[in-house]
């Protein structure tokens, strides 16, 4: 016997989300029912409703930045019980098996992993319908603790826009003392200055956004540079370790590869709809690097929450109803984002 539970859904790209009801399945052995408690707005879950990627299966039923509440468990369950305070990000099943699981990167899993919205899922017959909803049924090999000391709603970012940003600065070795870019102040951008200067890094912002600057020193960063004013990069040539690129849209790589010192990294993680070019003789000329970053496993994202867990570490939201989601949609578009919208999902159930 599944459940119909209140939601939030795109029907068509470019339609407004509005308010409809899904499908939720009975908890098997090993799932747990929860009760959403507060779900992030992702850029990503906008180019999905947008289908910047041409890829959306509508109506899509975005969210993966959950935090909720058990309130019931499988009867094989056994690391959680009803009450406790967990997470969902964007995985919610793989093989469990292939080697790409197995090393804790299920979302490369071979036989595809399924993403908490927009995935077919294995064994079943319906696409995956994400956090824009009152309750979610996740099986516990996918679910997370939040951090006792952490604040609910402001920890909710973390289950995205906090692992994709934690597992470059991880992988490209952040260290103290290392200069490191942030390109964008944006959710992903404001959680990766907070995650770089907790790992002792120099940080500098690289924004559109003058207006950005007085926040960024706040958030953690040192520098600041408004790429958009004439010769602002010019003093930055030769100068990041690690750049991590954050942005959304269109912009100049290959401009923003030269900031690279010999042996640097830029990791991008932002996806915008389309491709850039990168001179090839500019990265062969001092050995630098361009990579790229796609969320983190499981256990990554476990060990993300219990660093910002000790770090105290959250996301800056705005708190919104879910009839404020289309606003909201529209404001991230813009830019104009103080740094992660979430939802109170105790309006999907008003
Ligand atoms: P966001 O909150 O909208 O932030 C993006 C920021 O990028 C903006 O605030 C803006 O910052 C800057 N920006 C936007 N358009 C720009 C342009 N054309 N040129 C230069 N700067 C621009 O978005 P988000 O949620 O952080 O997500 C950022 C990107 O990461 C999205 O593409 C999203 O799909 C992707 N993403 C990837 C992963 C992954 O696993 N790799 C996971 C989550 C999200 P300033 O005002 O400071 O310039
Ligand atoms: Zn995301
Ligand atoms: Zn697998």
């Amino acid at each position: 016997m599944s459940k119909m539970v209140p939601a939030y859904s795109a029907p068509a790209a470019n339609a407004p989300l509005s308010p409809t009801s899904i499908e939720r399945r009975d908890p098997g052995p090993h799932d747990l029912d929860i009760e959403i408690l507060y779900c992030g707005i992702c850029h990503s879950d906008l180019h999905k409703v947008r289908n910047d990627w041409g890829n959306t299966h509508f109506p899509l039923v975005p969210g993966h930045e959950i935090v909720g509440r058990v309130t019931s468990t499988g009867d094989q369950v056994t690391g959680f019980h009803s009450g406790d305070l967990v997470g969902v990000g964007c995985l919610v099943d793989s093989c469990r098996t292939c080697p790409e699981c197995r090393a804790g990167h299920e979302m490369f899993c071979r036989d595809g992993a399924t993403f908490s919205f927009d995935t077919f899922e294995k064994g079943r017959k319906q696409w995956t319908a994400g956090g824009f909803s009152a309750s979610i049924v996740v099986d516990e090999r996918y679910v997370l603790r939040i951090p006792q000391r952490l604040d609910p709603a402001r920890a909710a970012p973390l289950l995205c826009g906090g692992i994709t940003t934690y597992s470059p600065l991880r992988q490209f070795g952040c260290k103290r003392g290392d200069e490191v870019a942030v390109v964008g102040l944006g959710g992903l951008g404001h959680l990766a200055v907070k995650l770089a200067a907790s790992l002792g890094a120099e940080v500098t912002v690289l924004s559109t956004s003058r207006t950005k600057e007085n926040d960024a020193r706040r958030l953690g960063a040192k520098r600041f540079v408004a790429t958009r004013e004439p010769g602002a990069l010019d003093a930055e040539v030769g100068r990041y370790d690690l750049i991590v690129d954050t942005v959304s849209g269109p912009h100049d790589l290959d401009k923003q590869a030269g900031l690279l010192r010999s042996f640097g990294t830029m990791v991008l993680v932002g996806l915008p709809p389309s491709g850039a070019p990168v001179d090839v003789s500019g990265l062969v000329n001092g050995n630098k690097r361009v990579a790229g970053s796609n969320i983190g496993g499981i256990a990554e994202t476990q060990e993300m929450l219990d660093h910002c867990g000790k770090n105290g570490i959250v996301a800056d939201i705005e708190l919104i109803r879910a009839d404020q989601i289309n606003a909201a949609n529209q404001r991230l578009e813009q830019g104009d984002v103080h740094y992660r919208f979430v939802i109170d999902a105790a309006s999907f159930r008003a």
